[in-house]
């Protein structure tokens, strides 16, 4: 179809990203982090007009943190710094704030997360990130789009070729070394790959209405995040946007009406006749849990909404696509830098594809209920606590190497067993222990664990010293050692020093980088 002799770009990136919505530019924001040549191409001209995500949950703004760019995001997130909370009633001029959605009340954050969860409406996000990504070199292309590929595998002559056409039409090829799919809950690269889904399929009808108007009076006092209307003519939820003048009503009802009508429905929903309201927009869409079957195909990588598609009950679409992203960035790094075999690559199906079937799974359990979420779920399944959702989960595989210790999703548990984010406590007010890893693997080692030091510095790696009672929450001796990978999950965890501290480190190493162990050790988890 395209001219064969079609000119090729001088540059080739390593990785090119399609796609740059929220989960495309936060790869491009690892990569570089991780010191990758990347180059993103988005169809569209501009980012994404449409707030659709909102809330931004403590693990990415964990992983922003990591970026350094966690304060630019509470800058754009200042609008609705004091709309966290929920609200319900008849109408929104009637509606009361509800207790917070934990039986139990908040919990300590200061003693979970260094990290703050914030609102911040999508469109005012992705700028934010493309600015940054820019910033930090990646090269981000809009108004391009990927109109062909091909895997050429590996070689001289080998790698992903892809085909791009610009919005003047113009259409040129490039060479780079791996693909990330980023592109949407559509995926064209996945529909072209023949990757089939699975998961619950549609699970209902809604319209999202987007609208303008000055709220500023009625909701001051009662600033929310989500208000449930409850009333039999015209249900939903008012979600917050800018706090200010632009907000979305999400429905189950009213699918068809006509966008004409909706500025009087929603002023009965918001109980003043007499308010100024423009729709902007009448979306219609179906809340849906469609998991890929493979979220890799040879040098292709499925991230984001083209891997998983779920209902946003959790509010956890775009965050699970960000951690995707986290993921697979530093293995990406690995490989083209030349230190772990090509075979880590494939960890990121068994890491990722769990939890991402895990989280659109619960999130298709949860309700749009505001009074019982997270309390009663859709058909009786057990819920798994929201906190746990976001930061305790564990890979059943991949790599690091199981210690096939106790986990449960019940409540947070992250411990220290292998498989899990490393758990966090405030070394000074404002260090956590999380903000020990970045772009490198870094042994933590005990304070009786002298000689590991001397085993690291062999390794090439960065160690720190932990206290007493760090050992104990991580379930090591003061002479144990925990080896944490860039993306703050442990893939080690010696509980004391071995005969050989050295020797073990480079196993350890070397089994979870997929590197050929010089010696038979146990065996990794995968
Ligand atoms: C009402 C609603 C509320 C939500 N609230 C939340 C929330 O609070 N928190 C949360 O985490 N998630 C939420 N989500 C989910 C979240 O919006 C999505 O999970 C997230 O936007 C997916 O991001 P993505 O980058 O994977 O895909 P997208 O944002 O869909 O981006 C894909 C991009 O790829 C581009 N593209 C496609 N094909 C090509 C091509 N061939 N060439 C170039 N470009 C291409 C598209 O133009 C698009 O910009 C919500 C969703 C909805 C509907």
């Amino acid at each position: 179809m395209y001219n064969v002799h079609m000119m090729y770009e001088v540059h080739e990136p390593r990785v090119v990203v399609v796609g740059g919505g929220l989960v495309g530019l936060c790869a491009a924001l690892f990569l570089r982090g991780q010191g990758v040549e990347v180059t993103v191409v988005e169809r569209r001209v501009t980012t994404s007009p449409q707030p659709k995500a909102r809330r931004i949950n403590i693990r990415t703004m964990e992983l922003f943190r990591q970026l350094g760019i966690a304060d630019r995001v509470f800058e754009a997130a200042r609008g609705l710094a004091s709309y966290q909370h929920m609200a319900a009633g008849p109408t929104l001029a009637e509606s009361e704030r509800l207790p917070f959605m934990l039986p139990g009340g908040p919990p300590d954050w200061d003693a979970i997360t260094p990290a703050g969860a914030c609102l911040c409406a999508q469109d005012l996000l992705e700028p934010v990130l493309r600015e940054i990504a820019e910033t930090r070199g990646a090269d981000v292309r809009f108004g391009v789009e990927l109109i062909d590929f091909q895997d050429e595998g590996g070689g001289p002559a080998g790698g992903i070729h892809v085909t791009l056409r610009a919005a003047d039409g113009s259409v040129r090829r490039l060479r780079a070394d791996y693909l990330i799919a980023a592109d949407g809950a559509n995926s064209p690269i996945r529909e072209r790959l023949g990757i089939g889904r699975s998961g619950r399929g549609t699970l209902g009808k809604a319209v999202n209405v987007y609208f303008r108007a000055d709220l500023t009076d009625l909701v001051r006092g009662r600033e929310f995040n989500l208000c449930q209307i409850e009333n039999d003519h015209v249900p939903g939820a008012f979600a917050a946007i800018d706090g200010v003048r632009r907000w979305i009503f999400t429905s189950g009802a009213g699918l068809d009406r006509p966008a004409t009508e909706w500025p009087g429905a929603l002023r009965s929903a918001i109980g003043v006749s007499d308010i100024d309201i423009e729709v902007l927009s009448v979306m219609n869409w179906e809340p849906g849990m469609f998991v890929a079957d493979s979220f890799r195909s040879g040098r292709v990588f499925l991230a984001g909404d083209a891997a998983h598609v779920m209902p946003p009950f959790a509010a956890a679409g775009a965050n699970t696509g960000i951690e995707d992203a986290h993921n697979l960035a530093w293995k990406l790094a690995r490989v083209l830098h030349g230190v772990a075999d090509p075979a880590l690559l494939d960890s990121y199906q068994a890491e990722r594809h769990p939890v991402g079937w895990f989280i659109a799974d619960q999130s298709s359990i949860r309700t749009a209920n505001l009074r019982t979420m997270n309390k009663i779920s859709a058909d009786g399944s057990p819920l798994a606590d929201p906190i746990a959702l976001i930061l305790g989960n564990r890979y059943p595989a991949g790599a690091f190497i199981d210690d096939e210790s106790e986990h449960t999703m019940e409540r947070l548990d992250v411990s220290g067993q292998p498989g899990t984010r490393l758990p966090h406590t405030f070394l000074t007010p404002d260090r956590s222990t999380l903000d020990l890893i970045g772009t490198e693997y870094v042994l933590l080692t005990g304070p009786a664990g002298t000689t590991w030091r001397a085993a690291a510095v062999q390794a090439g790696i960065v160690s720190h010293e932990i206290d007493e009672s760090y050992c104990e929450t991580v379930g090591i001796e003061y002479n144990g050692a925990l080896l944490v990978r860039p993306d703050q999950i442990i893939a080690w965890r010696a509980p004391e020093l071995p005969a050989d501290p050295t020797a073990a480190l480079r196993t350890a190493l070397e089994l979870t980088l997929y590197a050929p162990a010089p010696h038979p050790q146990p065996s990794r988890s995968a």
